[in-house]
């Protein structure tokens, strides 16, 4: 069967917004160093394969998660989850709980960013690969 992503581009725009407003708080350019950026591309391929979860079906969303970590590598030395309002980044950082892969993840395979699906959730797709280009595609309109 195949599945169909129930309200999965209303939530492209959240998590595209979340990440944004996440990345806008600097004055530094939104999208990340190509070395953080493939260090956090294959951190998500290796870590989707091995904990047997799936990329979004929309991989707008994939896209922005990784670019937000990837940036957040870049800022502050740490894969801090991109899709959360915090008061204090570094203390974030540094306690390391929303750190990617956050605890909700390694504890119970839950990602609020969709980042990492289980073959259960409707908007799970078939993929745990994505190259430098299908995220730059994506994150060069957003940031533009
Ligand atoms: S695993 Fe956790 S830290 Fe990583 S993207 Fe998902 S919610 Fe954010």
């Amino acid at each position: 069967m195949v599945k169909q992503p129930r309200g999965c581009f209303n939530y492209r725009s959240t998590i595209q917004e979340l990440v944004l407003e996440s990345l806008m708080n600097t004055s530094a350019p939104q999208q990340a160093t190509m070395k953080s950026l493939e260090a956090m591309r294959k951190f998500s391929e290796t870590y989707a394969k091995r904990t047997g979860t799936y990329f979004c079906v929309d991989p707008g969303v994939t896209a922005v998660v990784i670019e937000g970590l990837a940036k957040h590598k870049d800022d502050l030395g740490a894969p801090l989850c991109p899709c959360r309002h915090y008061e204090d980044k570094e203390a974030e950082a540094a306690a390391a709980y929303w750190n990617c892969p956050c605890v909700p993840m390694r504890e119970r395979k839950e990602c609020h960013c969709m980042l990492f699906l289980t073959e259960d959730n409707d908007f799970a797709g078939d993929k745990q690969v994505i190259s430098i280009e299908d995220i730059r595609s994506t994150t060069d309109s957003v940031s533009a």
